[in-house]
This record gives C-alpha cells, sequence and structure tokens, in this order.
C-alpha cells in the first residue's frame, strides 16, 4: 500500500484513515464519529469527484477561494516549475527571493491608494494577526502605547488563531472549552439591515450604527483606540452587506482619530465581487490595510498578505532602529508567490473579473427568485458571494427551531443532486469558482429550489408551520 496515492486505496480505507486521525477544522464530534467525512480525490473547473466517483458542482468554491477553478495545467506547472528552481529561500531580515518581490509589487499595483507595502503571510488568520500587531507596532512608533485596543462587528469571523477569533465574534464560534482574549477588543453591532432593530430601515440603522461607533469611542476614549477590523460583506457570519455609506462613514471617523482601518478582505478580494479589491472599488474607502489570502492563489497553494501604506511604513521607519519581529517562516514562500503571480495571470488574461461582474449578475438575479417560497426569508450578497436566509415566518422574520437544522437538510438534498452549498446556521451560502457559466447558475439555482422544495414539504409533514 502506498500511502499518499489515494488511487492504490479503496475508498473505504480512505474514509477510515481520515476518521482515525484527522482532526477536522469545526468538526462536530457526534456526526463525525457516526459518519466521517465525505472523501474528495479529484476536481476541475467548478466540479468535484469524490473518493466514489461521485461527482458534484462545487457552489462552495472549496472555501470562498477556488477563484478561477480547478485542475489548471497551468497552475500545477507554474508550481511544479518554481519547485524546480528554488523550492525555499527565506524573507527574513536582509534576505527575499525574486517571487516575492514580483508579487509585492504586483499588490502595491493593484491594491488602491498609498497601499505600497506588502508583508506576506500563511493565510488569512495570520495576515489579520499580522495586522493587529502591526496596529500597536504603529500606534507606539507614533507615542501612543495605550492607543492599541481594536473594534471590529458583532458575526464577525477574522480567521482562526487565537487574536483573530478574538477579534472576530461568530456566536456559534464561541465554545465554552475555548477562551478569548477581551481586554482591549470591542464589539459593535453587525451591520445586517435584515435584522435592523425595531424595523428600522436602512438609513436609519446606518445613522443608528455609526452613533454606537460614536458612543464606544465616547466610552473608551479614541486615545485607547488603535485599530478597525471590517469585512467589506461579512462572509462566514451570514454574507451580511453593510448599509449603504456604512463603510465610507466608519472609515471617515477613523481617519479623524488616526485609528487604522483594517479591511479583512480575505474573500472579498481577487473578484469575489468582481474587483481585485472590494474596499475601494465596490464600497469607495481606501483602508489603512488590508489583508487578503484566498484568491491571492485560488486555493492552490496557502499564501495571505497584509498590505499597508506608505504612511504607516514611514512612521515605523522614522527613526531606522526599529525590527518588526513579527512574520513566519514562509513568509514569501517563493512557491507559493509563484503560484499568485500565476493566478493573478490568468485572471487578467481571461477577464474573470468581468466573468465574475456578468455571471455573478445573473446569479444574484435567479437566485433572488428563491425569495417566492415559503422557507425563504432573504436572499442577499452580490456577485459571486450569495446566501439564502431560511425562516418559519418571512413577516416576523423567526426563524425555524435551532434543532430541525434546516440548512443541512437543504445542503444533505443538494449533494444528493450533485451539488455542493455550505449550510451555516439558518443560511445556505454559496461561493463559486468565478468562471462559472449562465448554464451552471441555472443548475445551481434550480437543485438549490428543488432542496429547499423538498425540505419544506418534509418539515411540514413534521408539523412545522411557515408564516
Ligand atoms: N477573514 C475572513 C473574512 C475569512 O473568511 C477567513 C476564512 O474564512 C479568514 C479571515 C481566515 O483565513 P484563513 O482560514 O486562511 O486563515
Amino acid at each position: 500500500m502506498t500511502l499518499g496515492n489515494s488511487a492504490n486505496l479503496a475508498s473505504e480505507e480512505l474514509w477510515a484513515l481520515d476518521k482515525a486521525h484527522v482532526l477536522h477544522p469545526w468538526t462536530n464530534f457526534g456526526p463525525f464519529e457516526d459518519k466521517g467525512s465525505l472523501v474528495i480525490t479529484r476536481g476541475e473547473g467548478c466540479w468535484l469527484w469524490d473518493s466514489e466517483g461521485e461527482k458534484y458542482f462545487d457552489a462552495v468554491g472549496g472555501l470562498w477561494c477556488t477563484n478561477i477553478g480547478l485542475g489548471r495545467a497551468e497552475m500545477a506547472e507554474a508550481i511544479a516549475d518554481q519547485a524546480r528552481r528554488l523550492a525555499f529561500s527565506n524573507t527574513f531580515v536582509d534576505m527575499t527571493n525574486d517571487v516575492s518581490a514580483l508579487l509585492a509589487g504586483k499588490l502595491a499595483a493593484l491594491a488602491p491608494g498609498d497601499l505600497n507595502r506588502v508583508h506576506f503571510t500563511t493565510g488569512g488568520s495570520t495576515a489579520i494577526d499580522s495586522a493587529y500587531r502591526l496596529i500597536q507596532f504603529y500606534q507606539t512608533c507614533m507615542g501612543r502605547p495605550e492607543k492599541t485596543g481594536v473594534v471590529a462587528c458583532e458575526n464577525s469571523y477574522h480567521g482562526s488563531t487565537y487574536i483573530a477569533q478574538s477579534i472576530g465574534k461568530r456566536g456559534s464560534d464561541r465554545v465554552p472549552q475555548f477562551r478569548y482574549m477581551e481586554a482591549g477588543i470591542h464589539h459593535l453591532s453587525c451591520p445586517n439591515p435584515y435584522r435592523a432593530p425595531d424595523g428600522m430601515g436602512e438609513a436609519e440603522f446606518c445613522d443608528w450604527l455609526v452613533a454606537e461607533f460614536r458612543a464606544l469611542l465616547d466610552r473608551v476614549g479614541p486615545d485607547r483606540i488603535g485599530g478597525f477590523f471590517a469585512e467589506p460583506i461579512q462572509s462566514s457570519g451570514g454574507v451580511i452587506v453593510p448599509p449603504k455609506d456604512y463603510l465610507r462613514r466608519i472609515r471617515a471617523i477613523c481617519a479623524e482619530h488616526d485609528i487604522l482601518f483594517v479591511a479583512d478582505e480575505v474573500v472579498t478580494a481577487f473578484g469575489r465581487i468582481g474587483h481585485w479589491f472590494a474596499s475601494e472599488d465596490e464600497f469607495g474607502i481606501v483602508p489603512d490595510i488590508i489583508c487578503t489570502a484566498k484568491g491571492l492563489s485560488s486555493g492552490y497553494i496557502p499564501i495571505g498578505a497584509m498590505i499597508f501604506s506608505d504612511r504607516i511604513w514611514a512612521a515605523m521607519a522614522e527613526d531606522g532602529g526599529r525590527w518588526f519581529t513579527s512574520g513566519f517562516t514562509y513568509s514569501g514562500h517563493p512557491v507559493a508567490c509563484a503560484a499568485g503571480l500565476k493566478n493573478i495571470e490568468i485572471i487578467e488574461r481571461e477577464d474573470i473579473l468581468g466573468n465574475a461582474k456578468r455571471v455573478g449578475g445573473y446569479f444574484e438575479k435567479r437566485l433572488k427568485t428563491l425569495e417566492a417560497l415559503p422557507m425563504v426569508g432573504q436572499v442577499r450578497g452580490r456577485k459571486m458571494m450569495m446566501c439564502v436566509e431560511n425562516v418559519a415566518d418571512k413577516a416576523t422574520k423567526r426563524v425555524l427551531p435551532e434543532g430541525l437544522n434546516e440548512s443541512k437538510l437543504i445542503s444533505d438534498e443538494c449533494e444528493q443532486m450533485g451539488l455542493m452549498v455550505r449550510p451555516l446556521g439558518h443560511l445556505n451560502v454559496m461561493s463559486p469558482p468565478l468562471v462559472m457559466t449562465d448554464d451552471d447558475v441555472d443548475f445551481v439555482v434550480r437543485t438549490l429550489e428543488r432542496a429547499i422544495r423538498r425540505v419544506t414539504d418534509r418539515l411540514v409533514r413534521q408539523g412545522v408551520r411557515f408564516g
């Protein structure tokens, strides 16, 4: 038996090895011990195959990341060529490698404003971690060692290191077995217009959110807040598009007090909603720091980046005697950077941003039709980042009882019909590869509709009443 070559192992053996040895992220132990995991062995474009040979359209896009689609020989060759030429060379202190310099230059050219400085990381969480550290570093350089608290939103997800999970705050992640850092981390209400308090309209809700931020600054003191973390669209917290002008107004308040505004574009960059970066092109703001990962290599290889402004760099580098003692063995890993460069080249050459805008627009429109179904409270999102929220009562927006797990029932139904969508609380979330076609959209929407209808019928038979 040759481990590492799945073709030599029977499907059940792979399944059993995984079940015996792997601790999966976010695994729910009961179902895992019972059913184990679905073993995927091949991917091409938007499609995945499992170890039994079943085929699925991957509307999850890996995990918001397979932007250019899987199985591209050109990517494999770029990775292999780089591994042959220079598989590793560190970027610490006074060393670099040619590909990391090239990718940094490319990112600086694509990023908005004066965001010309790049710190490479191993993924999104480590980019967020690095941003948290950069905030402390910068504010201390500016002579404000107390100005190191940070602000983020309820229901945000910023990754899974200790700090990243402490900055993010999704209720379901906060299990009692873990601890989180609380000192100096402040959370504001989630900017979800669908669940605005007291039935507020969007503009009124936006005023309310902005006032909440101002009240926090009055309470804590702007001299103790050094950074604000925001996902332009909250991804894992439920594909939440904030009220119009929310980000612009929050960003302006941050600028008033030199609170560094960190746009967590781990999901929204590299075409997810049709732009290289969403901050400026979609929401009209230039952040101080952008954290990104995922679509940077389209998931072909782990890599992340924190991109920050010349202004921050000038303050850090001013006296010439400081060290930024943060970074990773694999910061600027040549193979990862070669994958990033090739990925960007493909996005440019094939106008994948254009496809994301055009097909994404069609996806939004087609998916919106599902709002006619009795269980669908709202379809929301932008372009290639969409979700369907299930409710028991459309008028009151009351959710279904927790134990029903209707979004998992829906995703299981979809899976039976060859479609993968992601269950997340009361939502089914989709972030397909950006190379999806109009025909693919029709398949996804048709299949999802069928699954929602089947689950609704089953729940009605069990006595669930829809308002
Ligand atoms: N930030 C956002 C918005 C994310 O969605 C994620 C992952 O899903 C992260 C950060 C963490 O990225 P990673 O899993 O690459 O560490």
